[in-house]
Formats: structure tokens, sequence, C-alpha cells
């Protein structure tokens, strides 16, 4: 599984990944621990975090490499660095309170590839399983629901994961907490989590010779967790993974979680092991994480989870439109719902994605079934947009219609309807405002997903407060529907902000196929006849030149895109006419960075408006990037 590659150290020969400190030390004597000596490894309780181990007087130093909110590294108190790499290269010049110089890395041996922690590799593992269960998706949707909205999901679970696995047992009693341990096997090492209050603090509770400890685990002000005077974890997953390793201050390690029910044999979901008698003697070693192969998520409501947590009565069943109890300590979301991601909403699948939905024939609807609104979303030459209600299996679902102009005599602009249902008929994406159908009656209406929000560039208009990583966020969605495009031989020819519909604040959709094309098999663009009604300020010099129109050319158009969703809905190429902005573009100029814009986007922006086609890149580049960088702004 390639859960680590975008791991900001895997590619250094000196990065060994998730071992244990024991191991780097292991490492380093091999190496002969010279002063100066050096690894690096993955850090066991920072998400995010590396640790440098180095070698020096015969003994081996650890220095934990934090990772800043800004996204750069630190030594704790030191200077921040871009990278893990670029930190290691200011030291191997400048011991800046080293114990010495990093002198000479110790490469991983011929083989060893960096070692990938439990924690993560289950971590891509949880997250898959926890969008499958949750949302109940599959295949394409599943990925694209991961890949967009991977930094909420892993908050997700770093945060509410815990609650359930078997030794957490919630907001108990002491008292209770230990009745529970007492009862059964009494192995040393059993143990279990219990919440002590709703600010994220917590007790470890450890069976030892019969008696069992209380220990406590607080939240620091960063929202860090820690027993008194021990190491601090970012979620309670990695602090149990790591007293199983090593006591490290407890009396001894953790060894089998408390069972739920008082039956040792549910350890829901755990790799089956001794319940009672002694345990292996390596048991210690590999780390609790490490011992657990899958686990269940209750679906929302279900039966499964109201058993395991139905002695706790104060818990509401698991809902995955609210996030419980954010359990962080630095307001803004404590007790907050969470925001519905994409995958919450009635448009994130296609509607005849539900078995029971069959597609009508010919894709058109019962006038019936269909009851419109009075009011209109938009308009334009062709007519209005109007809100309404289409009558399916599962209940009435909110649509747009797309209503022709009845007193329009012209043919060509029925023609043109139709070849838009055409197109969209054949396009199935989240990221994609889908067809419902199509339905002659008293006038030619396409009937579509509705967006709520509308167009992209009047929501940001009207709202100023939207955060730059709220709109990388959003523009990261549609490279991701346009590499679909791109990927299917569709051309858009009129990708523009204002044809980006949103559903939410969080989840946008390109729509208006009107201009776009499905290209033939032997060529990857579409050469116009003439020139027509064209939005140029969206168009490459290759469409005004030459009529030619590919997936680069909506790759440019992706870039003015861009400075308009950074612009706040702003209108590119200000008071200047369309002969100008060409005149501008073939001078070599272009737009300027607008005054919100981080730079890594600016300089996509200005590499989407590359003037050669070849030179320029494709959406699978450009969705890459700003998944990257999405990705980096949202830790
Ligand atoms: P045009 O070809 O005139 O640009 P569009 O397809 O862009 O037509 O639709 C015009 C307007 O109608 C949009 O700007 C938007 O306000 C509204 N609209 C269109 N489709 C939808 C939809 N699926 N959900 C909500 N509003 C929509
Ligand atoms: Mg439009």
């Amino acid at each position: 599984m390639a859960s680590n590659t975008s791991n900001p150290a895997n590619h250094l020969p000196y990065f060994f990944g998730n071992i244990t400190r024991e191991e780097a030390e292991e490492y380093l004597m091999q190496g002969g621990a010279n002063d100066g000596l050096y690894l690096l490894r993955q850090s066991r309780n920072y998400l995010g975090g590396f640790a440098l181990s180095l070698a020096h007087g015969r003994k081996v130093h650890h220095y934990t490499i934090e990772r800043e909110l800004s996204g750069s590294y630190a030594i704790a108190g030191g200077k921040s660095h871009a990278s893990p790499a670029e930190l290691i290269n200011y030291h191997s010049g400048e011991a800046d309170g080293l114990v010495c110089l990093l002198r000479k890395p110790f490469n991983r041996p011929p083989g060893v590839e960096p070692k990938t922690g439990p924690f993560e590799d289950l971590k891509e593992n949880l997250i898959r399983e926890y969008v499958k269960q949750t949302w109940n998706l599959q295949g394409q949707a599943l990925e694209q629901a991961i890949i967009s909205q991977k930094p909420q999901l892993e908050k997700l679970i770093a945060t509410t994961a815990h609650e359930k696995m078997p030794w957490f047992h919630g907001r108990i009693s002491r008292a209770e907490s230990e009745n529970r341990i007492l009862i059964g096997s009494r192995n040393n090492g059993k143990f279990l989590i219990r919440e002590r209050d709703s600010n994220g603090s917590y007790a470890l509770c450890l069976l030892n010779d019969g008696k069992v400890l209380h220990y406590r685990i607080d939240r620091d002000k960063t929202g860090k967790l820690s027993i008194p005077d021990g190491k601090r974890f970012d979620t309670l997953w990695q602090l149990v993974e790591h007293y199983s390793y090593k006591p490290d201050g407890l009396l001894r390690v953790l060894t089998i979680p408390c069972p739920q029910h008082g039956s040792e044999n549910d350890n829901l979901g755990f790799n089956t092991h001794p319940s009672s008698g002694t345990l292996p003697k390596n048991w210690a070693g590999g780390g609790i994480i490490s011992r657990l192969k899958s686990y269940t998520f209750p679906k929302p409501g279900s039966k499964k989870l109201q058993s395991t947590i139905g002695h706790q009565p104060e818990e509401a069943p698991f809902n995955p439109y609210v996030l419980q109890r954010n359990r962080g300590p630095t307001g803004a979301e404590r007790g907050d719902q969470r925001e519905a991601l994409p995958m919450d909403t009635e448009v994130y699948e296609s509607p005849y994605a539900d078995p029971d939905e069959i597609k009508p024939k010919n894709v058109t609807l019962d006038r019936k079934l269909l009851t419109l609104e009075e009011g209109e979303l938009g308009s334009g030459n062709f007519g209005t947009v109007k809100k309404g209600y289409y009558k399916m299996k599962k209940g009435a679902k909110p649509v747009a219609v797309k209503i022709l102009k009845n007193e329009s005599n012209d043919p060509a602009i029925k023609d043109e309807l139709l070849r838009e249902a055409n197109v969209m008929q054949q396009l199935d994406n989240p990221y994609i405002v889908r067809m419902i159908g199509i339905c002659e009656a008293e006038a030619w209406m396409l009937v579509m997903e509705m967006a709520e929000l509308g167009p992209l560039n009047k929501f940001l208009q009207k709202n100023r407060h939207v955060t730059e990583k709220n709109i990388t966020e959003l523009v990261h969605q549609v490279s991701m529907g346009m590499k679909y495009l791109e990927e299917n031989n569709f051309v858009h020819r009129d990708l523009a902000a204002r044809n980006v519909l949103l559903v939410t604040q969080h989840y946008a959709k390109i729509s208006d196929f009107g201009l776009s094309k499905a290209l033939s098999a032997d060529e990857n663009y579409y050469k116009a006849q003439s020139h027509g009604k064209w939005p140029v300020k969206w168009y490459a010099p290759e469409c005004m030149n030459f009529y030619k129109f590919s997936s680069k050319s909506d790759v440019w158009s992706f870039g003015v895109l861009m400075w308009e969703a950074f612009s706040y809905g702003q209108k590119p190429y200000k008071g200047m006419k369309g002969g100008e902005v060409a005149q501008m573009i073939e001078r070599g100029e272009r737009m300027e960075r607008p005054e919100v814009c981080p730079t890594e986007v600016y300089s996509l922006m200005k590499l989407c408006w590359t003037y050669n086609v070849d030179d320029r890149p494709g959406f699978v580049a450009v969705e890459m990037r700003l998944r990257n960088y999405y990705y980096d702004i949202s830790h």
C-alpha cells in the first residue's frame, strides 16, 4: 500500500521510517557509532513529526523534530526549516543545540525500506474502511472521497476512532472500571481507557498483580495527550501503542484490552490471542495496534453499535453528520457539529447508483413526476433554470431544471440543449453536475442535480470570509472533475468560476456543458469551424488562433478559474476587451497574483498559462499539485 508516498522524508537514504528508538540505537551501533553519525526516523508520538538519532561519545542522542502549524519543521525551540532534509543540512554545518554536528548519515542497508508505522499503515486502512462503511461507498466514489477529503478524514479518525476501540470504555466511573478489569482473567497488563470529563482528559486503568492502577491522561494547551511527566501524543491510539511497547514510567506494559462485555473472547476485532494463562514471551514486542487486524465501524444507528455501547446510555448513536464530541481543547470546534462532507450530501453519488432506482429509457422523464417551483435560479439565452423536485423511489429529489424558452422557434437552441444533455448523460463523477434526465412537455427541460449555493464566483463575492484553505479545497475538487473529463476525452470549453456550482461551502461541481465536446478517437482536440460567442478571456492562445480545443486548453481556463476564485469572484482582465487580452498574452504577460493567493497556487496558475500547448501540464499533473498543496496546508 502506498500509504507513505507523501512522506517528505521517504526519499532520503538515511530515513528509516517508523522504527523504535532502540532500533535506531542498534543501527547506529552497527555503523560504528562514531561522533556525528546520524539517522532520521518517524516520530512515534507526533503525527507528521520526525526524530533524529545522533551518535556522540558512544551514546545515541535523540531529538524530536516537530511539524509546526505552518508546515515547517523544527527541533523543539530551534530554527524552522522547510523540510526534514533542510533541517539535516543546516545541522551539518551548525550544531545549534545538538551535542555535535551531523557528520555522516547512516544509510539504510540494501533491501531495507523505510518502515511503515503500524499507525500510519492502519490509518490508511481505517480511513478506507470508515468511508466505505459510513457512506456505503465503493470503487471510484470511494477513492475520490478519500482523495478529496483526506485531511478531514484523518482528523475524524484521529479524534474519534478510539471510541470504537475495545479498550475504550467511554465515560465510566473509577469503580466501574475496576469492576470491569477484575472480571474474568487477571493477566498483568490488562487495561482500559475511560473518559474522565468532556474536556479531553482520560484515565488509563491497568491491572498489576491483582490491583488496578489509574493513570491520568491529560491534554495540554496544544491538544497533546500525556500521562503526567510522560511522553506526549496526538492521539490515544499512539499512546496505547507506545505503552504496549514499553512501560516507560508505567509499572508495566499494556497487554490485553479489557473487553467491554465481561467476556474475554469478545476482543472486537483483535487478533485472537490467549485469553487466559501465560502470554507468549514476546507479547509486549508488537504493540497493541500491530496486533489489531481490522475492526468494523458501526453503521449510523446500527444494532451493532447499540450493543457495543449499550451500557453507556448517555452516548448518542453514531451519526455521520455530527462529529459527536470534539475534544480539541482549543475552542473553535469543541462541541460543534462538523461540517457536511461531500459524501454526506445527496449528490455525491448518482441517484441511479442505487440499484432500486432504474434509469429511465432514453433518459426521458415522466412530466408527472416533476414539480417546478416559482422563481428562477438563473437564466440565459436558452431560457431559465428553475428549482424543482423529481419524484424517485426513495423520495422527492431536489433538482435544477433548465427550461428552454417556448416562444423561440429556433430549432438550433433545442439541438444545443439536446447536445448538452447528450454530453452530460455520459458523465458520472462526484465533482460534476449530473443530469437526471430530459423531459419534453410544455417545454424542453434538462433536469439536473441541484447545487443549492450556486455559482462559485457569486458565492465568493458575497462571502469574503472564506479561507484560502477552503478555496484550495474547492479548486482541487474542480481539478478532480476536470481530470475525469480529460480521462474520458471530453473538452469542456466553458470552464470558468461562473460554471462551477456549489453544493455546500466545501463541495464544488462543474456544470454548464453547453459548449462541451466529446473528442473522437483519433484526435485529442476539437476544431471549431468558426469563431462563435466565446468566453475569450478564458481561452488559450491556440483556441483563439487555430480554433483548437483540447484538455490542455481547459487547463488554461482552469488557471483563469483559479485566479477568479482567489480573487473572490472578481472579473479577470478587468476593463479589457477580448482583443486586448489576446495581445497581452501574445506579449508574454499574464495576470498578477491576486492579493490573498498563496505563491504555490500562483505559480500553478502561471503554469496553466503556458503558451505552448505541449509544454502545458494536463489535469493529472495539475490535480496532483493541488492535492499535495491542499494536504500540506491542512495539517
Ligand atoms: P448558461 O449556459 O446560460 O451559462 P448554466 O448551465 O450555466 O447556463 O446555468 C445558468 C445559471 O442557472 C447558473 O449560473 C446557476 O445560477 C443556475 N444553475 C444552473 N444549473 C444549476 C444547478 N444544477 N443547480 C443550481 N443552479 C443551477
Ligand atoms: Mg453558465
